[in-house]
């Protein structure tokens, strides 16, 4: 692996698409452009990003999650067996209709409008699913590259409907065999091609801890999932540590958050990682990516000896957090981790749905510029 510098500066996942990529997808969707145009489109915007990124003083790049509509429904374009439905469509197949509708009233987001990627068949990667575009940001950045893919627990979870997937896969632990095989050959591939940072996303075990009510959940496919969130947990656990067994030379991380759709803080899920820590401790990956700036995230504490992912700038707000704020919040991840275990990060991405960024590309662009300036103090 390349050596780093002390704090080094990377971002969770998610850029604001710019207009023209948003657009593009959009007439991608409609059959209105191929996909080489799309992709024409969106490598300008890729590109624009890496070099962005290298000029703020990023350490270690990702390509901005620019090509997804968002962090795990692309999947639906890349895996045979699974299609894309949209809220309202799963409303016509799930048998709680009442539950389903009571869930979507609760939701901060234009439901109708987002789509999830649901299982139909037996699921094969008919294409990687970011091989490709490591490949490209290899080509157009000499930085180490990160790269972020949905975790098997939250793809699982997600993909789950018992109405549709349940004559192919009688439970979802049955589904959860193929996501790691998928994703297993993913992994082999992306290392081959040189990815030298894999970030898993699994944002729902938020969700098992702090929602045991399953009121708020934001992996609207996931009401399947009635069962005891210790057993989910465990679970989640042993899916991650299937995926990564045996990929020791690279770094792998997983991602976790609190939800990251709406700025309207109430409506996202709140509480200490306490609870959780049992669980995160046997993670067989080098790095937790934790959110710390916003206050929901309570007491900053260690997970073993692995790295922190540190969240120093909340991806929400238009406020830019001062050099000062996120050198504080190091100095008290300092009491807990050595310097060297430390890298900098915004909580979550920023346009965690391509059609309703949490913020917009200026104020993304201004805040990861003060983790940059902060990660150059701290060094000095
Ligand atoms: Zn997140």
């Amino acid at each position: 692996m390349t050596a780093l510098p002390l704090f080094p500066v990377t971002s969770v996942g998610s850029w604001p698409r710019p207009a023209e990529v948003r657009e593009a997808q959009r007439r991608f969707r409609r059959g209105q452009l191929s996909r080489a145009e799309f992709d024409r489109v969106a490598d300008r915007g890729v590109a624009d990003f890496l070099r962005l990124q290298e000029e703020i003083g990023c350490d270690i790049v990702t390509d901005g999650e620019l090509r997804r509509d968002n962090f795990y429904s692309f999947v639906a374009d890349k895996l045979d067996g699974v299609k894309l439905m949209t809220l309202a469509e799963m409303l016509d197949v799930v048998e709680d209709k009442a539950g389903f509708e009571r869930l979507l009233q609760t939701l901060d987001v234009p439901a109708y409008s987002i789509s999830s990627p649901i299982c139909y068949g037996p699921i094969a990667r008919r294409e990687p699913l970011a091989v490709d575009d490591v490949r490209f940001a290899r080509a157009h950045s000499s930085r180490p590259i990160k790269v972020t893919l949905p975790g098997p627990y939250l793809l699982t979870r997600a993909m789950y409907v018992s109405e549709m997937t349940g004559p192919v896969y009688p439970t979802k632990e049955d589904l959860a065999e193929d996501v790691v095989r998928v994703l297993r050959e993913e992994l082999t591939e992306l290392a081959a091609e040189g990815a030298e940072f894999v970030q898993f996303d699994e944002p729902v075990l938020t969700e098992l801890a702090f929602a045991p009510d399953r009121t708020r959940t934001f992996m609207c496919a996931a009401l399947a999932s009635r069962k005891d969130p210790a057993e989910e947990l465990e679970l989640a656990v042993s899916l991650i540590n299937r995926v990564v067994n045996g990929f020791d030379n690279r770094r792998l991380g997983v991602h976790i958050c609190r939800g990251n759709w709406s700025r309207d803080e109430s409506t996202l899920l709140s509480g200490s990682y306490r609870p959780l820590a049992p669980y995160l401790e046997q993670l067989n990956v080098d790095q937790l990516v934790l959110e710390y700036a916003t206050e929901r995230a309570g007491d900053m504490m260690s997970f073993g000896d692995k790295e922190l992912g540190l969240g120093v700038v909340n991806p929400r707000t238009d406020t830019i957090e001062s050099v000062d704020t996120i050198t504080a919040v190091v100095q008290n991840a300092l009491r807990f981790y050595p310097a060297d275990r430390v890298f900098l990060n915004p909580d979550c991405g920023f346009g965690t749905f391509s059609n309703r960024p949490v913020n917009v590309a200026a104020v993304a662009e201004a805040k990861l510029r003060a983790v940059a300036s902060a990660a150059r103090r701290l060094r000095s």
